[in-house]
């Protein structure tokens, strides 16, 4: 099957979770199944779909990566970012929640639907100038995203793409990473 209906038919959804009123999108059985992880991870990692210009390179017979890191939101992004990198040969770099890095760091606050949240990333993971692909499972605000944006950017670094398993449509989250371009394998 296309690899979006791939993912639609693993993914379970939860209701009222983690509070009444919402549908929880449960994206592990896709994780959980190898042959749609891998195809999960060659779309999140894809060129020609993050990056035109890479697109060309690899039509001229080039094959650098559109992108010199991949950094992954804590904690389902690890699991993709890592997997995108090795794929790609480039390093990855996580964002993590408050408190959990250990030398000199830059945070980003932003607001959750109840109260506010904390991301941090190490200030000298990322150098000036290098190229990122922001990885994460579901995109649905933004708020998350967002923020982890700033980071990359705070420290220099310029995001060529946000690449999400799930884009939740409805919610503004696209619009609010614009002008980055949002590469999505599954909108709903
Ligand atoms: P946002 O900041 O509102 O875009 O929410 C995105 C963040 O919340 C991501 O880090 C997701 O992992 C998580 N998230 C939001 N909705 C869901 C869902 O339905 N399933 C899994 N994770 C979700």
């Amino acid at each position: 099957p296309p690899l979006d209906e791939l993912i639609a038919s693993l993914t379970v959804e939860i209701p009222d979770f983690p509070q009444p009123g919402v549908v929880f999108r449960d994206l592990t059985p896709v994780f959980a199944d190898g042959p749609a992880f891998g195809r999960m991870v060659e779309g999140l990692a894809a060129p020609a779909e993050v990056d035109p210009r890479a697109a060309a390179l690899a039509a001229a017979g080039g094959r650098e990566p559109a992108f010199d890191v991949v950094v992954g939101v804590e904690a389902r992004g690890f699991l993709l970012a890592a997997a995108v990198a090795l794929q790609a040969g480039v390093g990855v770099v996580p964002v993590r929640k408050a408190g959990k890095l250990p030398r000199e760091r830059l945070s980003a606050h932003y607001a959750l639907e109840y109260g506010t949240a904390t991301l941090e990333v190490h200030t000298d993971s990322i150098a000036p100038g290098q190229r990122v692909l922001l990885v994460d499972d579901v995109l649905a605000t933004g708020g998350t995203l967002a923020a982890s944006t700033s980071l990359v950017e705070g420290l220099g670094g310029v995001v060529v793409a946000v690449s999400v398993v799930v884009e939740l449509v409805g919610l503004g989250g696209r619009q609010r990473l614009a002008p980055h371009t949002v590469h999505a394998l599954w909108t709903t």
